[in-house]
């Protein structure tokens, strides 16, 4: 029986898909913890669990997002190391050169840390809105990196883009719609100087999923095909054709499957030479984003994942640009990327608490004297369910003939049955309220036994619908500490599926099943839905909680779009960060500490006054003292309370 039941972390590692998706990033120790290898497999972890740990020691409470810089630089180096491999393999007389979207992760550090890590190889940036691109301007100082503008254009901003190019930066104005041509003309003949423009077409390839309708002849963004022949004749007869660079498109976020990627590019290669042939100088062909992530690890062409690699997807660019090129004579084209999600994805990890968990976990009432028959009848179905000897042979006979699981089927029946009894018995006055409670006890205590002997059977037994629905009827809700629509909104939003697991007790079998609730008053502040091999399930295996002791669970692969799209529900506001660094002598620092949103500061988003609300408050309890149904003292603490709270950030204290 032992060796059935017994578990260990490599266990816990094939249950939460850690090898598959979390590679090389995350894994476990033998202490059951999940581990963090910031810099992938080239040497260096931390164990999270310590780390959260240490973090709290700093006064930084839970919930809690942990950025690892040095995941962010891996990436960066692998999405890089991807190209130039494919640019060896496939003999392409050309280079690589990405940017980043800023609209996937806006937050400084980050921005800040992907222009220094990504200096080496002339990394730039992506904007799409006014704001976006100051940041752009703002911490992009190399000449060599691409300011890709995208995203509707006024005058201002194409004028903003064209002092850009004086200040030494190299910002290309991408054409998304037909009429921004004539702005570029009236803002280039004003100041004396165009930008570098940059067409966006509309490709009539369409992704599948999600983002599907970002592209084709109704997308939001992009030119027809005639309105880019007109674009160009405009520019042509303007004399502003020399300064056409790139031809820009992009087809959704999240690809997950290769093949429409392929029939992009090859729209995309065409399109790039015929703008050629047409007189202009091009140079650079920017793909887009929606390099995808494998979220669970499945590697299908689900919403979840990708039916590729990184490398697949590096190799599938430059193969297919220099095929269109080198019939023409074409000279291949730098390549850019905007990918955000693929970049951006893996670095940040969202620590959060348990605070307590519903559902059924009952302990054996203890026998009453005198107890009904009705009860005493649960009470013995239970014993001869724990009394059922599982293990050994799958199969295994019970003495009577039957096999183990005929008669744990038998015995549910049973207990079904009397507690059927003891509810009409109630109902006829002849059971208490206590004795019916003890009843409905003593049926989940048998339900919970049947269920941990069902974990006792070997892999492969074939087990009744009825039993195999047993533990999900036992599934409880956990209670967490975070608002999903701050943290995580995109499984509100989108549906969109995150892995989630315990960081800790991963050497322990989780012996039951559960859901996450948020604290926010929303029926939607949940996450319900788990990753499972190309699938959704709707409980995740859990750990019953222990007296005293924290239960953390970890958010992964949640760096890209969730903290910007998150927003205010009930107030919740922004939740703790940090940004961690491997340090050269082992063990970590903390770079930065971004400190979560007080009370006060989310109040004040909303046009509140936090000294008016207090002042109010103060005159209310002077009031009531007055009256006499207060004490000076509870006044006092009262307004301690209320002030100490503006201090804190909006999530609950452990
Ligand atoms: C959003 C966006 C991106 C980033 O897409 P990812 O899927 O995060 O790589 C790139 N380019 C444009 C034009 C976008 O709108």
């Amino acid at each position: 029986m032992a060796a059935a039941t017994s578990w260990s972390i490599a266990d816990s590692s094939a249950l939460y898909g850690l090898e598959r998706w979390g590679e090389p990033y995350f894994s476990m120790n033998a202490r059951g913890h999940v581990i963090v290898q910031p810099r992938g497999d080239r040497g260096g972890s931390l164990d999270l669990v310590d780390l959260v740990r240490e973090l709290q020691g700093r006064d930084l409470t839970l919930p809690l997002l942990i950025r690892f810089d040095d995941i962010l630089e891996d990436r960066l180096e692998r999405l890089h190391g991807a190209f130039e491999r494919a640019i060896a393999q496939y003999g392409y007389d050309g280079r690589y050169q990405g940017v980043f979207p800023v609209k996937c992760n806006q937050q400084r550090h980050v921005v800040e840390q992907l222009v220094e890590s990504g200096h080496r190889w002339h990394f730039g940036l992506e904007a799409g809105s006014k704001a976006e691109l100051l940041i752009a301007l703002s911490l992009l100082d190399d000449p060599d990196a691409l300011l890709i503008c995208n995203g509707y254009k006024d005058r201002r901003y194409i004028e903003t883009a064209i002092l850009a190019r004086r200040l030494g930066r190299q910002p290309v104005v991408v054409i998304e719609q037909a009429d921004e041509v004539e702005r570029i003309i009236a803002a280039s003949g004003a100041l004396g100087g165009a930008p570098f423009i940059g067409i966006r077409a509309k490709l009539s390839a369409r992704s599948t999923g999600r983002w599907g309708s970002s592209v084709g002849e109704r997308a939001k963004f992009g030119l027809s095909i005639p309105d880019v022949l007109t674009t160009v004749e405009r520019l042509r007869e303007v004399g502003l054709l020399d300064d056409l660079r790139l031809l820009h498109f992009h087809i959704g976020s999240q690809i997950n499957d290769i093949a429409v990627l392929k029939d992009a590019l090859q729209e995309a290669g065409q399109i790039y030479a015929e703008l050629t042939r047409l007189g202009a100088p091009m140079g650079f062909l920017d793909v887009g984003g929606g390099l995808g992530i494998d979220y669970d690890g499945s590697r299908t062409a689900t919403a979840a994942s990708t039916n590729y690699s990184l490398q697949n997807y590096a190799n599938d660019v430059v193969a297919t640009i220099r095929e269109c090129c080198e019939p023409h004579g074409i000279r291949p084209p730098t390549l850019v990327s905007e990918s955000g999600r693929a970049l951006a994805s893996h670095f940040s990890v969202l620590v959060f608490d348990v605070l307590g968990a519903g559902g059924h976990t009952e302990s054996l009432p203890p026998p009453a004297e005198g107890e009904a028959l009705i009860l005493r009848n649960l009470r013995d179905t239970h014993a001869v369910i724990s009394a059922i000897a599982v293990g050994g042979s799958p199969e295994g006979e019970g003495g009577d003939g039957r096999s183990v699981v005929e008669r744990l089927q038998e015995a549910w029946n049973d207990a079904l049955k009397f507690k059927e009894d003891a509810l009409n018995a109630f109902r006829l006055g002849y059971l208490s309220l206590p004795e019916r409670a003890t009843a409905e006890r003593l049926t989940w205590v048998s339900c919970q036994a049947i269920a941990r002997q069902l974990e006792g059977l070997a892999t492969g037994t074939v087990i009744p619908q009825e039993l195999q629905a047993l533990p999900a009827a036992l599934a409880g809700t956990y209670y967490a500490n975070l608002s999903v629509f701050r943290s995580a909104p995109d499984t509100w939003a989108i549906d969109q599926l995150f892995p989630v697991l315990p960081i800790h007790r991963l050497d322990e079998r989780p012996t039951r099943l559960g859901s996450f609730a948020d604290l926010t008053c929303d029926s939607d502040g949940k996450i319900a839905r788990f990753i499972d091999r190309g699938q959704v399930k709707p409980l995740l295996e859990l750990h019953s909680l222990r007296p005293g002791e924290p239960y953390w669970i970890g958010l992964f692969l949640g760096g890209a779009y969730q903290e910007v799209m998150g927003n205010l529900h009930n107030l919740f506001g922004s939740t703790n960060a940090v940004h961690i660094r491997l340090a050269a002598g082992g063990g970590y620092r903390v770079d930065h500490v971004v400190r979560g949103n007080t009370n006060a500061e989310v109040l004040e988003a909303m046009e509140h006054d936090p000294d008016l609300l207090l002042e109010r408050l103060r005159l209310a309890s002077e009031q009531a003292i007055g009256r006499g149904d207060l004490a000076i003292s509870d006044a006092r603490r009262l307004m301690a309370h209320l002030r100490a709270s503006l201090e804190q950030t909006t999530y609950l204290e452990a």
